[in-house]
């Protein structure tokens, strides 16, 4: 762990540091220690309370692995790589900490004998919701995956003061209410560290001037407005192998004393106001999931996490180094999604600006650092920013972008000569002055990865055609996953109990060692105990939903779940309109031979998406026709959970029957709920996209329920798409369209579902929900016969979770370090730390 030592100080006595006892009597005692006399609590206060003075005695057992980690990264020279993402979703940590320390059962047992229970006082912790949805949490599964597999991997992102807000739903409507997770007391996981603090600069002028010592050009950023980048750090455990790393969070401060010119002036105000417009960088996370942003502020953000975190690594390697030759063979920069892309213009600027360095060194050592993984194919999903803010804000970046690209279009010209059109098409600058941030990525990178087969696939073929052929070598796969420390030992301990009695826990650093649980597939024993443990999750499920809904779910019903971010392209509308029919024909009474069928949805809306809030509403709605019918009772329940978050689906996975993931095809880049429900046990109905595929191939079709149209047909259908049509030819989407029309879910509020209504039967529907309804219900009915044969269920979960072990993110990240990064692990044994 970071820290500046007082070089000149002279006859300072270092002590070796030891570490502190994990027994649950040290437990019990430093417990007791922070409750009541640093907090000044006592055993009968609130579990908020109990929970901070567990956090602390937790940390405490991190920090010598933490400096013993730091110390050895920085001794000898080593390769890095640092992971900049604007999101890290990581949700709770106590109990993936306790778990990676290896210190469940002595924490219990210290509560324990204290009367206390340590599940309840998990439960107190807030998400640290500094994220969307996957892409965030990928990032936050990579950072443990990384320490676990010993790499010496950093993550930097920003610390918002406001993450995710939280969702709460009133007359079926989404509400959003601040998230001021960091408001109510400390952040107790994180670590300040003002000594790494850095200054990152916005506005003024770019001024070039000769050198008057050897005559060549020196640019200068003048009358720049100046932000502080303090710097907090978070401690990011290994599963029991002694490695800490670090999540490094940067916050924006007002330069102290900026203001004191205006004070004295008398302008307080006006100085008060330009502080907390410098503090507004890091105030709130934007909370649109592929969609771009545009705004002012973003771009403030993204140059803020890219800037301080590229000083930060640059001027620790000037603190050792001499030259910045090997810069390149020791330093990787991994960039999560085209949000972090102005680091190819940063680390130029920070070479060839404050180093010294030529042009050509620079940019190869910035090409040879750089990686970028693409997540997304979605058009309005795509950064591109205006020169005019971009002049305005990033001066200096902007001439180095401009000077890129002039570099880059000579490059393309001799390729291709003549070929202006070509040129036109790849300019990282458009013929409307925008500077596309994905093209600068990806001429400023070595590497560039789409995150699932198909998707990268997709990216080669597709939106990144031109620069495939220039540059074959630079794109590959890195297919996504999940750590299964936190998304099946961390949230299913009643099925890592059952996995433990059978093939011990190995699994939890070799996942496919799931493989072993397969042939008690054949075993009626083992499959009673799996059906056990899935309906000991069900109502623990049901619990959360009767909580938050009022609802009542029989356990006997089917728990089928589609819970992720609301967009169009998931199309929750679909899982709707099948709930729909279902009613229907529950209503005209065709229901012999029925499934009883828990449908749960979950998922933000991002604020300003009008048509996602209204399929918030539709499903409520719905949900409270179909679960007030007296003629419906058991055989149908509909719920929306609201605020669904990390430490939500921690509850829910483990709780599912059917996994929704029904995603117009090539639209989901990858997908990693799908791989939490399978994981679980759950059995996935979905369409061949993103991981989908893969998900598929792993299982078997006879494991899966697959439908829908594939990827071309989808983009050939578009030509000719005519979902009139398809009323036309189905009994049952008639009959769902009739009971829409009707106004039959919205009996009192007439008309609010017309834009729904009309989308999903437009010709130019976008993610053609009506093409795939038939097979949809077909297929949803082929589910519902298979759960009524108990054993074929189970066999078919267990089957599920034993091949599930290539979606581990252990794996997706020695596919990186294998391909991109080339780290060496670091093992700490016998590194010696003093303090
Ligand atoms: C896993 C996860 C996601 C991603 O879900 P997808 O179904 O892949 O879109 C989003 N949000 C949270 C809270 C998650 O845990």
């Amino acid at each position: 762990m970071p820290s500046q030592t007082g070089a000149n100080r002279i006859g300072v006595v270092s002590k070796k540091l030891q570490n502190i006892g994990m027994d649950q009597e040290a437990i019990e005692a430093d417990f007791l220690k922070y409750l009541c006399h640093t907090l000044g609590r006592e055993i009968s206060s609130e579990d908020y309370y109990l929970f901070r003075a567990l956090s602390y005695t937790t940390r405490d057992r991190l920090m010598t692995h933490w400096k013993r980690t730091w110390t050895a990264y920085n001794q000898g020279k080593l390769k890095k790589a640092y992971y900049l993402s604007m999101e890290f979703l990581i949700g709770r940590s106590l109990t993936n900490n306790l778990l990676n320390l290896g210190i469940e059962d002595e924490t219990k047992q210290a509560l324990y004998a204290l009367g206390l229970d340590l599940e309840q006082i998990e439960e107190s912790e807030r998400d640290a919701g500094l994220g969307n949805g996957g892409l965030g949490r990928l990032a936050a599964c990579f950072m443990d995956s990384c320490a676990t597999l010993q790499l010496p991997v950093m993550g930097y992102g920003l610390r918002y003061e406001y993450g995710m807000f939280r969702q709460q739903i009133q007359n079926g409507y989404q509400v959003e209410e601040p998230d001021h997770w960091l408001g109510f007391g400390p952040y107790p996981w994180e670590v300040q560290r003002g000594e790494y603090t850095q200054v990152v600069k916005f506005g003024g002028q770019s001024r070039q001037y000769v050198d008057p010592v050897d005559g060549h050009l020196i640019a200068h950023w003048e009358h720049a407005e100046v932000v502080l980048a303090v710097p907090y750090d978070v401690p990011i455990p290994g599963y029991k192998n002694g490695t800490v790393n670090t999540l490094r969070l940067w916050w924006a401060m007002a330069k102290e004393g900026f203001d004191l010119s205006e004070f004295n002036a008398g302008s307080y105000h006006q100085a008060v106001s330009e502080k907390s417009q410098a503090e507004n960088i890091t105030r709130v996370l934007y909370p649109n999931d592929s969609s771009e942003n545009g705004k002012e502020l973003r771009l403030k953000q993204q140059y803020f996490l890219v800037s301080a975190s590229l000083q930060d690594v640059v001027q620790q390697w000037s603190d050792r180094h001499s030259s910045f030759d090997d810069f390149a063979e020791y330093n990787a920069f991994q960039l999560n999604d085209t949000h972090p892309s102005l680091a190819v213009a940063e680390l130029m600027r920070l070479l060839v600006d404050k180093e010294g360095l030529d042009w050509d060194k620079a940019w190869q050592i910035t090409t040879q650092t750089m990686a970028y993984t693409n997540h997304t194919l979605l058009p309005e999903a795509l950064e591109k920013w205006p020169k005019d803010l971009f002049l305005r804000l990033l001066p200096r970046p902007l001439e180095i972008i401009y000077e890129i690209n002039r570099r880059f279009l000579t490059e393309v010209a001799m390729r291709w000569p003549a070929d202006t059109e070509r040129q036109r098409r790849m300019s990282i600058v458009d013929e409307h002055d925008n500077i596309c941030m994905a093209y600068l990525a990806i001429v400023g990178s070595h590497s560039v990865n789409g995150v699932a087969e198909l998707h990268s696939t997709l990216l080669k073929d597709g939106l990144f055609n031109d620069f495939y052929q220039l540059w074959p070598e630079k794109f590959n796969n890195k297919t996504n996953g999940v750590t299964q420390r936190r998304w099946l030992a961390g949230c299913n301990p009643e099925l890592r109990a059952l996995l433990k009695q059978q093939i011990g826990e190995e699994w939890i650093t070799r996942l496919t060692d799931l493989k072993q649980i397969e042939p008690l597939a054949d075993n009626q024993d083992f499959r009673e105990q799996w059906y056990q443990v899935k309906q000991h999750n069900k109502k623990r499920l049901a619990d959360l939903v009767l909580h938050e809904t009022g609802v009542i779910l029989p356990l006997n019903s089917m728990f089928d779940v589609q819970v992720k971010r609301i967009h169009e392209y998931k199309r929750q509308l679909l899982n709707v309109l099948h709930v729909i029919h279902l009613y229907s024909r529950i209503k005209r009474g065709d229901a012999d031979n029925w499934t009883n069928r828990a449908v749960l949805f979950g998922g933000k809306a991002a604020p300003g998406y009008a048509m996602a809030k209204q399929i918030i509403k539709l499903i409520n709605n719905v949900a409270q026709v179909v679960n007030n019918d007296p003629q419906v009772g058991d055989r149908l329940k509909v719920v929306f959970i609201p605020n669904y978050r990390v430490s939500a689906m921690e509850v829910i996975c483990p709780g599912t029957d059917l996994s929704e993931q029904i995603s117009t095809a090539g639209k989901e880049a990858s997908g990693t709920g799908n791989m939490k429900f399978m994981m679980n046990g759950a059995l996935t109905i979905g369409t061949l996209d993103g991981a989908n595929v893969e998900i598929l191939d792993a299982v078997g079709k006879d494991n899966f329920f697959l439908f829908g149209l594939k990827t071309p047909e989808v983009e050939e259908l578009r030509q000719h798409y005519n979902p009139q049509s398809y009323i036309d030819q189905s009994y049952d989407l008639q009959a769902v369209m009739g009971l829409l029309n009707s106004g039959h879910f919205n009996q009192f509020e007439p008309g609010i579902f017309d834009e729904i209504i009309h989308s999903i039967q437009s010709p130019n529907d976008p993610w053609m929900t009506l093409a795939d309804f038939q097979s949809y219900v077909e297929v949803q009915a082929q589910a519902a016969q298979a759960y009524q044969n108990r054993d074929d269920w189970v066999r078919k979960s267990i089957i599920n979770t034993a091949r599930s072990g290539i979606f581990s993110t252990d794996r997706t990240m020695a596919q990186y370090n294998e391909d991109i990064w080339k780290l060496k692990p670091i093992e700490l044994d016998g590194v010696e730390i003093q303090c």
